[in-house]
């Protein structure tokens, strides 16, 4: 089978943990471990979050004194967020691929590509930032940095972490060398923290940078659907989609349709579980195929159907399931 499997960036860098290399790497090791056996049976492509990560690259720069004064002043920041998240990709790659190639060897090889994904710079999103990125602080703090530099706070999960816009993915750029490389066996990584936003004027071959962050979960339903995934997996750190999450009453679903997760959506949260079930509803809707959402750790269960919550195509009028293929 080939499947896309999104790794969630808490699975990373859990909330709270130090953003260090060697915590990074410890996760990675975990997150692998509970993976290899996947790559060993089936064609995967392997994509990621980056929100710790990319918060603190911005965190990094603002740090950065050899340009003072820049703080606060509206000015542009030194690197947007397509370059950030370019090297997030690089970074969490490199990480993967490193502690892959221990557990597996040479077989499958393993590849990251840098991948750039096409966004609308005029995307409602821009208006409204929902992703959130960096560590978690206290609403005191958070208030503090959010005045000095401009940037927006929100509430998730009990801290207080910086919000920014995140448009849409509309097409992945390197659709084809990915293509290639699965031709050829290799398990690729790419789409890394849902892909770098980029845009060109219509008829323009000039590739312009969006300063966003990209949903990794909508970008890896759009690779999904099109490298013509037979699965998508969203793996992350609960078992699966709750309705009344963190209420004493909370409900795993088994199995569901994109109907019924629609009746649901308040349940789902943007910036958390929201984006999942919507990536999932998408690609289930457009191809006919299943979806999951479930632990990290029961990738295992998850592939044998017996974990997670599989989101399934609602039956059509006529009883029938839902289309198959695009
Ligand atoms: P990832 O890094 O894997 O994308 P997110 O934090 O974005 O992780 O999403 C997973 C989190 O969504 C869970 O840790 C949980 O706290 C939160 N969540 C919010 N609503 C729900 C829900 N209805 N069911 C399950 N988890 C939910
Ligand atoms: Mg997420």
């Amino acid at each position: 089978m080939r499947i896309v499997v999104a790794l969630g960036g808490n699975a990373l860098l859990q909330r709270g943990q130090p953003l260090t290399a060697e915590v990074q790497r410890r996760n990675i090791r975990t997150a692998v471990a509970a993976l290899a056996p996947v790559a060993g049976d089936h064609q995967v492509i392997l994509t990621h979050g980056n929100g710790p990560q990319i918060g603190l690259l911005a965190l990094e720069q603002a740090a950065y004194t050899g340009d003072a004064g820049r703080e606060g002043t509206g000015e542009p920041p030194l690197y947007p967020f397509d370059v950030l998240g370019a090297e997030t990709e690089g970074m969490i790659g490199y990480l993967i691929e490193q502690e892959l190639r221990t557990v597996i060897g040479d077989s499958p090889p393993v590849a990251t590509i840098l991948t750039m994904i096409d966004v609308d710079p005029l995307d409602p999103a821009f208006g409204n930032p929902t992703k959130f990125i960096g560590p978690g602080y206290g609403e005191e703090d958070a208030m503090r940095i959010g005045q000095s530099t401009g940037w927006t706070f929100r509430s998730d999960s009990g801290m207080w972490r910086r919000v920014v816009a995140s448009p849409k993915p509309l097409a992945v750029r390197e659709i084809r060398p990915i293509e290639w490389l699965l031709d050829k066996g290799a398990l690729v990584i790419c789409a890394g923290g849902g892909g770098i936003p980029v845009t060109s004027p219509s008829g323009s071959r000039t590739i312009s940078g969006v300063d966003a962050v990209i949903d990794k979960d909508l970008a890896s339903g759009l690779l999904a659907r099109e490298l013509n995934a037979d699965l998508f997996v969203m793996v992350t750190d609960v078992p699966g989609v709750y309705l009344d999450y963190g209420k004493p009453g909370a409900r795993l679903l088994a199995t569901t349709t994109p109907g019924e997760l629609q009746k649901h959506r308040s349940h789902f949260p943007p910036g958390s579980m929201g984006p999942k079930v919507e990536a999932a509803c998408e690609f289930v809707e457009r191809t006919g195929r299943e979806a999951v959402i479930g632990a990290l750790g029961e990738i295992d269960l998850i592939l044998e159907g017996r974990a997670g919550t599989k989101i399934r195509a609602d039956p059509d009028v006529s009883g029938r399931a839902g289309p198959e293929g695009v």
